[in-house]
């Protein structure tokens, strides 16, 4: 897939990315919940009727799940409660949350993000 192939041949490095650019509206995004810790957006290429991302705001080294350490433990609970606020507000009944680590997780943009996913029915296992 283009997904695959674009976190294949992305370094996993902890320079800004394009979700800074998000974060300070240099580049739009269609915004659909936004606190003082966190954001969260739509997918610019979604995989199911909603797909939304949720990000810190401040990323502080938080460039991928496996580089967390305890100070990130708050931001972490934070963004799972945005996932279920978000999930709310758009009327999911049921949904998934995927956390992408590194190439061979599938992650393409080095800045941590949950993406949330509903409106059809989810496979097991996935891809
Ligand atoms: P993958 O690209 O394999 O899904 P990630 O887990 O790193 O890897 O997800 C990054 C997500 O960010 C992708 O789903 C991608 O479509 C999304 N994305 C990239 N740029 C933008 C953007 N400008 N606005 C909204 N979403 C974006």
């Amino acid at each position: 897939s283009d997904e695959k192939a674009a976190a294949l041949s992305t370094a996993p490095s902890d320079s800004p990315t394009i979700f800074d650019k998000i974060i300070s509206k240099e580049i739009p995004s269609n915004i659909v919940y936004e606190d003082e810790k966190a954001l969260a957006f739509r997918d610019i290429s979604p995989q199911a009727p909603t797909h939304i991302i949720i990000i810190p705001k401040v990323k502080d080294g938080l460039t991928r799940l496996s580089t967390a350490e305890e100070r990130h433990v708050e931001i972490l609970g934070h963004l799972l409660y945005v996932a279920k606020l978000v999930a709310k507000q758009e009327s999911l009944d049921g949904f998934r949350i995927v956390i992408n680590d590194g190439p061979l997780g599938c992650q393409s943009v080095y800045h941590l993000h949950v993406h949330l996913l509903g409106g059809r029915q989810m496979n097991w296992p996935p891809g």
